[in-house]
Parts: structure tokens; C-alpha cells; sequence
């Protein structure tokens, strides 16, 4: 194991990985990561892996551009498939008020180069046979994103970063971090490590880790499930893979899984999960599921997606996912401790995890900011926040699901 070196990232996850990748590439290689279990072993091995390129946020939307990017170079470099199936997305237009915003939404794709498109129900009905249109005015079509294999994605930016000198150690969790002069010092069951950087990419394990530094991270994990149907045959007699949908009166997301669907829930009245610690003997276990909040969603998808209604449903996962009061993750360095970076508190992980490493990556080894980015800034909660005042917007972000702000 390398036990002095430039940068240290804790957290093997798809953030981690992605942030010693994009390093990895921007010439630093004296690096390690050190996991604490196997790598994907928190939030990263479950989830459905949607990445979408729609985004309300426009200086977001490079940070989705740039994740699928990310996935597919590691794949080229490496040989090890990303699973990128390129469905294309329909964000559907529940109001008419949602529709002028993808209109206002347009010009942005243009400047990036990202195929945009405002279907007409007609259009969507073409693009998804199985979405009711009768109550939509429309939808958001990007045509060039989808989803990929977080695992798959995971182990080849993991695989790309060590061609390139980076290490990973498995099976090492940090059990300690501390400042000695200049230096950080982590140490770990397999011995020490001294590095000058420290990245810390442990999502939810985050809070905890940084307490002992007199860090107050508004970091907590919220359960989170996703629904996967047995197969349909009017999927399979499909040629085409069907495109993610995301609805706001559903609040759900929904893709195609193998011959059946794949949904994800944003419910009302959402459940924190660990918030007095995250059990020490935590593995990467899901949580038991709790289907009854969900119902009204369920019953809601059943109109908007007919087929539903005739689906068996074959697994109900519900897993731990990070959010912070805003619903942005936590990027950068933090205030009054030199060289100890930030690159948790991600919901949308898989969607925003490679394009935000190379953000900070650039930050880290270009010591300038990024440009317009303070949405994501590590230090924009102060070190004040109370877990209540935290978990009351947290709740809120998590309800509020695939709504639009009519501002940005
Ligand atoms: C059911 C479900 C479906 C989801 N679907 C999607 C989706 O479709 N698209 C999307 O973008 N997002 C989705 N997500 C969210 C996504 O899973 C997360 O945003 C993403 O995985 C976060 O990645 P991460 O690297 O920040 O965290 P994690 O994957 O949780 O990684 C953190 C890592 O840190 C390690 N660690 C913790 N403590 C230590 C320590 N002391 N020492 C060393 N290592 C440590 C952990 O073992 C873990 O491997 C979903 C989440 C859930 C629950």
C-alpha cells in the first residue's frame, strides 16, 4: 500500500473513483483510494444508474454532459463496458407552465451541443407507446443520454486511473483523519497514510467522519426505493429500448429493465434512515422496504402508464441515499482547513458523479475555482446548520421530487 502521497480520496463509490480518475488524467497519479468495504459498496451499487442531461439548472448541465462523457472515455480506455444504453429521456410536461419552462430551457442545449427537443404529445406518444398523453401538454426530449451500469462504470474508472499509476485499497477503511504540520494523516487497519491532500467522497459516512475535525456537514441519508416489474410481453416484442421517463405529477422516474420497467419514487413524506449514526456493522445491505407511502405514486403511474397496472412486481429495493438541504452535492475545498476537499452529498451520483470530479479535479490541480459553479460550493451551509433546520429541507427537496423551480 502507498503510505505518503499527494492525494488520498476516501470512498470508493462512483464519486470517489471518478474523482481519481479525472487526477489521474490531469497528471496527478501519486494518489490512493482507500474504501472501506468493496469498491460501490455504499449508495453507487444500487442504483438504477439513470443519467439524463435534463437539468433545470443551467450551469448543472455540464455536470451532467460531462458524467456520461466521463463513463464512456474510461470505457474507451479500458475495454470495460459502462453499460451505456443510449434511450434518450422524456421529461413530461404536466402543466402548461412546464412547458414554457423547456421552451426557456432550450438555447442552453444549443450552447452545449446537446440534442433538445419540446415534443408535442403526439411526438411523445411516437417515442413511448405506453405513456397515456391524453393529460400531458408535451414533454423535454434528450434523445442522447439514458443510462448506465454504475458498477460496470465504477470498476472501469477505477481500472483507468490505476493504468495511470493511481492505487485503490480495498478493505481499508479511514479510521482517523488528522492534521500533522502540513501534512494529513489517515490512518487505516493495514497502517498509516500520510498524503497532502485529503478528498473525501463517503456520502453519507461523511457527517460522522468529519466531526472529529469540529465539522458540521448537512449530510444525512434518506431511504430511497426503486421498483423493478417482472417482464411485460409488449416489452419484449419492442425493437427499440424505450426512453426513461420523468413525471411530476407521478413524481417518479421510470425505464426500461431488461423486458420490464424499472421506478424510481420521490414520495411525499419521505424516511430518513441512521440519523443517530450509521451503524458500524452496516455492510451494503438494502433496507427493509416500505411500500405503503408509495401507493398514491403507484396508483398515479397506473394512468400515466397503463402497462404498469398490468405488471407483476418483482423487487421493491429500498436503499440509503445522501441529500443535503438543497439537493446539491458538496463540492470543493473546505474553508480553514488547507487541502482537505469535499465530493459528497450526491442523490443524482451516477448522473453528475464524473462530470463533478472533473470540476474538482481541475480545481484541485489548477487551484481556480470553477466559474459560476457557488450552487455546489463545499462551504455554502456554514458550519451552523442544525440537524433539524437540515432535515426539514432536506424533506422538502426529496417531496418536492421532479418539480420544476419556476425561477433559476
Ligand atoms: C434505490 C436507489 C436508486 C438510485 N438511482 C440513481 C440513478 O438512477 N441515478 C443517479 O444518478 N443516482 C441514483 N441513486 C443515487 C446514487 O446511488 C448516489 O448518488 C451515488 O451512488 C453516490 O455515490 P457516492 O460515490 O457519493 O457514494 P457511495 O456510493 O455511497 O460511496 C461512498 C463510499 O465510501 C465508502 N466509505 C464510507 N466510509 C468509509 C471509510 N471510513 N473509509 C473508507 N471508505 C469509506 C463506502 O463504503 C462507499 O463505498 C440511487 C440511489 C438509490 C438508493
Amino acid at each position: 500500500m502507498k503510505t505518503d502521497v499527494q492525494v488520498a480520496v476516501i470512498g470508493g463509490g462512483i464519486v470517489g473513483v471518478s474523482v481519481l480518475y479525472w487526477l489521474a488524467k490531469l497528471g496527478w497519479t501519486d494518489t490512493v483510494l482507500l474504501e472501506r468495504r468493496e469498491l460501490t459498496s455504499g449508495s453507487t451499487w444500487h442504483a438504477a444508474g439513470n443519467t439524463t442531461y435534463f437539468g433545470p439548472y443551467p450551469k448543472m448541465t455540464a455536470l451532467f454532459a460531462g458524467s456520461i462523457r466521463t463513463y464512456l472515455q474510461a470505457e474507451k480506455e479500458t475495454g470495460q463496458s459502462v453499460g451505456f444504453h443510449e434511450t434518450g429521456s422524456l421529461r413530461l410536461a404536466a402543466t402548461e407552465r412546464e412547458l414554457e419552462l423547456f421552451h426557456d430551457y432550450a438555447p442552453r442545449y444549443e450552447g452545449l451541443g446537446i440534442p433538445f427537443h419540446v415534443r408535442s404529445p403526439e411526438e411523445v406518444a411516437a417515442l413511448h407507446p405506453f405513456i397515456d398523453t391524453g393529460q400531458i401538454h408535451g414533454a423535454a426530449h434528450t434523445p442522447t443520454d439514458g443510462h448506465v451500469d454504475p458498477t460496470g462504470a465504477t470498476n472501469a474508472l477505477a481500472q483507468a486511473a490505476r493504468i495511470r499509476g493511481a492505487s485503490v485499497e480495498r478493505r481499508c477503511p479511514v479510521e482517523t483523519i488528522a492534521k500533522f504540520g502540513s501534512r494529513w494523516v489517515l490512518e487505516t487497519p493495514n497502517g498509516a497514510v500520510t498524503t497532502e491532500h485529503v478528498v473525501v467522497a463517503t456520502s453519507f459516512w461523511a457527517r460522522e467522519m468529519l466531526v472529529p475535525l469540529g465539522l458540521n456537514l448537512p449530510v444525512y441519508p434518506t431511504q430511497h426505493h426503486e421498483i423493478i416489474t417482472e417482464s411485460l410481453p409488449e416489452i419484449a416484442a419492442l425493437d427499440t429500448e424505450l426512453p426513461s421517463m420523468r413525471d411530476s405529477w407521478v413524481s417518479c422516474n421510470v425505464r426500461q429493465e431488461q423486458n420490464g420497467l424499472l421506478i424510481g419514487i420521490y414520495e411525499e413524506e419521505p424516511e430518513f434512515w441512521a440519523l443517530d449514526g450509521i451503524p458500524p456493522d452496516f455492510k451494503e445491505e438494502l433496507l427493509p422496504p416500505n411500500l405503503d407511502p408509495l401507493m398514491p405514486h403507484l396508483e398515479r403511474l397506473m394512468e400515466r402508464m397503463p402497462l404498469f397496472a398490468e405488471a407483476g412486481i418483482k423487487v421493491a429495493n429500498n436503499g440509503p441515499m445522501c441529500l443535503t438541504p438543497d439537493g446539491l452535492p458538496l463540492i470543493g475545498p473546505v474553508p480553514a482547513m488547507e487541502r482537505l476537499w469535499l465530493a459528497t452529498g450526491f442523490n443524482v451520483g451516477i448522473g453528475t458523479g464524473g462530470g463533478s470530479a472533473e470540476i474538482l479535479a481541475n480545481w484541485m490541480t489548477t487551484g481556480q475555482p470553477p466559474k459560476g459553479l457557488d450552487a455546489i460550493h463545499a462551504d455554502r451551509f456554514g458550519n451552523d446548520l442544525s440537524k433539524d433546520a437540515a432535515l426539514a429541507s432536506i424533506r422538502k427537496v426529496y417531496a418536492r421530487g421532479y418539480q420544476l423551480p419556476d425561477r433559476i
